[in-house]
């Protein structure tokens, strides 16, 4: 912690010291001291459905499927959910063919606690980000919810979401916009994800955005010619240099990535059309729209220079995931509880920064939200092979359901917790507030 201190005293402003900082704006000081009466039951029922589980584990991770196409994992997960006593199933939820919903109704009015499965495999190399492990977790989590909701008469609901296409496609952002959470009133939503650092209860992740940018020229022949034309690929060229400089004068968390798709046609004609693929990342979405504002500057100045015209289409983006802090304390105390060495929220706020994005983090600014890192054993991180190789083992199988169990605590408490909930939601309240105050 005094490193930390230090770094900051010195100026070298730690990113994640920095985003917390911004986010600690109504840090609740919830104390709860006491090990949770569910942790248990939780910890019983878990290691009682381990067995049961591994097979629908096994059987996404064997068959990896890709963005909107995981009807495999769909079909597994939602015949299987049917199987279990009390849940009722949505296949093909919201028009989306491999999206979901499971939901165990109390029959009586409470607060409504929801989980997220992912279940889509990266191209080419399975699952290298560990998603069979992360539908392990949640379902895991929400079997042992609705198991606790019947033994101890809780009033409530819960729901277990299929979330499809984490890895590009913005299966939560689909299932946001069509109204999936706010229709069944969710109060909280919780995640887990797999990797190979530390265990982690504030996980937090970048804003991301994509986009294509495209020059418009002119051709000419390039020695006879040449003043005829528009050089297309010389304003891409223009933009990447640009870029480049900017880079040195971007703030810690600032990325800006990109590669050129076209860069004309042939050498002896000035090139008509250029375009490429380019991405920005930074801490927040609210920093990303400064960062984005300078990187379009860029982009514009090849079109200045050069007299092509430019077209900007936007892809894709992610929102940063923020973790709720109160919500966060129980789930390390029970992953603690359960062996795991996760520190102070000071240090576990910096332990759990990453610079790569997901669709949580649009659930972050809907609801109050948890991501649990889980570390499996493996020697390569997420996105390599060698990781999907250790997300099969029983071993990952385990660590899945020690996070499932500290989730399900997690929800068990939001749940009959008056406090802890009103604390989580005035916490997140106090977030978007900060966030707003950020964008002026
Ligand atoms: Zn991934
Ligand atoms: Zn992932």
């Amino acid at each position: 912690m005094q490193i930390v201190l230090d770094l900051v005293d010195d100026g070298y402003v730690d990113i994640s010291t920095r985003r917390d900082e911004r986010r600690s704006k109504g840090l609740n000081q919830l104390q709860i001291e006491e090990p949770s009466q569910y942790f248990d039951f939780i910890s019983e029922y878990v290691d009682s459905i381990s067995e049961t589980l591994r097979p629908v584990n096994l059987k996404i991770h064997d068959n990896p499927e890709l963005n909107y196409e995981e009807f495999i994992a769909h079909e597994t997960l939602t015949k299987f959910m049917r199987t279990r006593k009390g849940w009722k199933v949505t296949p093909s939820a919201y028009g989306i063919a491999t999206a979901f919903i499971a939901e165990y109704d109390s029959g009586k009015k409470g607060p409504v606690i929801s989980f997220n499965a992912e279940y889509d495999a990266l191209k080419g190399i399975g699952h290298s980000c560990g998603h069979n492990l992360i539908a392990t977790c949640s379902l895991a989590g929400a079997l042992a919810c609705g198991e606790a909701m019947t033994k101890f008469s809780l009033p409530g609901k819960i729901i277990l979401y299929g979330t499809p296409a984490e890895e590009g496609g913005g299966g939560k952002i689909k299932l946001l916009e069509a109204g999936a959470y706010s229709d069944h009133k969710v109060d909280i939503n919780l995640i887990s994800h797999p990797g190979k650092v530390a265990d982690c209860a504030l996980m937090s992740t970048n804003a991301y955005v994509s986009f294509k940018v495209e020059y418009f020229g002119k051709e000419a022949h390039a020695a006879a010619a040449p003043w005829e034309g528009i050089n297309a690929l010389d304003a891409l060229i223009t933009a990447y240099n640009a870029l480049s400089v900017l880079r040195q004068q971007t703030m810690p968390g600032d990325i800006i990535q990109g590669h050129i798709t076209d860069g004309g046609a042939a050498p002896n004609i000035i090139h008509a059309y250029a375009a490429g693929i380019f991405v920005t990342r930074a801490l927040s979405k609210q920093r990303l729209k400064v960062l984005r504002k300078k990187v379009n500057k860029c982009f514009e100045a090849g079109a200045e220079a050069t007299g092509a015209k430019l077209k900007i289409t936007e892809i894709m983006g992610y929102d940063d995931h923020v973790p709720n802090r109160a919500l966060c304390k129980v789930s390390r105390q029970v992953m603690n509880a359960l062996g795991s060495d996760i520190p102070s929220p000071e240090m576990d706020i910096i332990r759990g920064a990453t610079q790569a994005s997901t669709d949580q983090g649009n659930i972050s600014y809907a609801m109050p939200s948890v991501s649990l890192g889980f570390k499996i054993d493996s020697v390569e991180g997420p996105h390599n092979p060698g990781f999907a190789a250790a997300a099969r083992t029983k071993e990952a199988h385990i660590a899945a359901l020690r996070a499932g169990k500290a989730l399900a605590v997690t929800g068990l408490e939001a749940l009959t917790d008056e406090k802890l909930l009103k604390a989580a939601k005035e916490e997140f309240k106090n977030m978007l507030k900060g966030s707003e105050m950020e964008q002026l």
